[in-house]
């Protein structure tokens, strides 16, 4: 009894300093917290580094889609709930973010897709922002690098009132991209639904046609920077390898979108995917070699900053997200 009274005594003196000590500063953060919350976030963009080169990712906000079924072609919609719950991901919708690469190799400055112009999504189109806080100045882009024309990675060519965004900048595209969507045939024998995707790569690129330069997929578009084909999600899509020194890293760009999905399900089609079957293909070819390397890998619509390392998993992969960094 003795011991117990003394114990609860040296507790309540305990509580009794602790109370006196923290006292002021309850007071000071009870006044700090009615200061105004800031009620938005922070600018998205991040660097680390291949070999000497900058890469920047700048985020362009995200599109949070409606999920149904038909999401997923060749899957139940159960199915796709479950690989988003079991990822902590919402089931009623598909968080797509769009996240584009800058390449600084100390002699150019190379853009890798442009993200959605501002003129689709209204929780998208920070990318002018984000690449105004990266400090990157549009007119110092020497080469702006297009993957494929879906309107998220072409529509930021131009500004909302249609100038181009980068008026001295080369623009580089995909030929057998070019090919499929600027030919007036396809576009008349193409379903609805794609029909106004076929508008929308003309309202981008007439103007600039005869200067916009085609590479055949294979081919480096900039010093370290090589195309790969890598066809199905569109019939020219490509994804890039970037090198300098003895580093590299690949950006699969839409070869697997969201990776809750489709990293772990590679056998899954996306909606999104103009030719299923070979898109599973070509995403598996690429996961297994950027596996195989233990290469830094970027996705488009992979979660900020959009890098990361791929595992072997089961039937399929893991995404292993690279930490933040605070030094290059
Ligand atoms: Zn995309």
């Amino acid at each position: 009894m003795t011991e117990l009274t003394r114990r609860s005594v040296l507790a309540s003196t305990a509580a009794a300093t602790l109370a006196t000590a923290i006292g002021p500063i309850a007071l000071t953060l009870s006044a700090r917290a009615a200061a105004p919350a800031a009620g938005k976030q922070v600018p998205g963009f991040y660097r680390y580094k291949i070999g000497d080169y900058e890469i920047t990712a700048l985020n362009d906000g995200v599109w949070n889609v409606e999920l149904q079924d038909g999401f997923v072609k060749n899957a139940a919609l159960p199915d796709v709930q479950k690989a988003l719950s079991d990822a902590f991901q919402p089931t009623n919708i598909v968080r797509i973010p769009f996240t584009a690469l800058a390449v600084n190799t100390g002699s150019k400055l190379i853009l890798i897709d442009t993200g959605t112009g501002a003129r689709t999504f209204p929780t998208a189109g920070t990318y002018m922002d984000n690449l105004a806080a990266a400090g990157i100045d549009p007119k110092a882009v020497d080469s702006v690098v297009i993957s494929h024309f879906h309107l998220d990675h072409i529509n930021g060519i131009r500004l909302k009132d249609d100038s181009l965004t980068f008026p001295t900048a080369e623009v580089q595209v995909p030929a057998p991209e070019w090919a499929f969507w600027m030919d007036d045939g396809k576009m008349g024998t193409a379903p609805e639904g794609l029909k106004g995707n076929f508008a929308n790569v003309r309202r981008v690129f007439s103007t600039i046609a005869k200067d916009v330069k085609q590479f055949e997929p294979g081919k480096e578009v900039a010093p370290g920077i090589t195309s790969i084909a890598a066809y199905g999600h569109t019939l020219g899509h490509v994804a890039f390898a970037i090198a300098s020194g003895n580093q590299s890293m690949m950006t699969t760009v839409d070869a697997t979108t969201n990776p809750y999905l489709f990293v772990r399900n590679p056998e899954w089609q996306g909606v999104f995917d103009m030719d299923g079957n070979m898109a599973v293909d070509t995403r598996k070819r690429l996961l297994d070699r950027v596996a195989a390397d233990k290469m830094l890998v970027a996705g488009y619509h992979w979660p900020f900053p959009a890098a990361g390392y791929i595992t072997k998993e089961g039937s399929g992969y893991r995404l292993n997200p690279a930490a933040w960094s605070s030094i290059l």
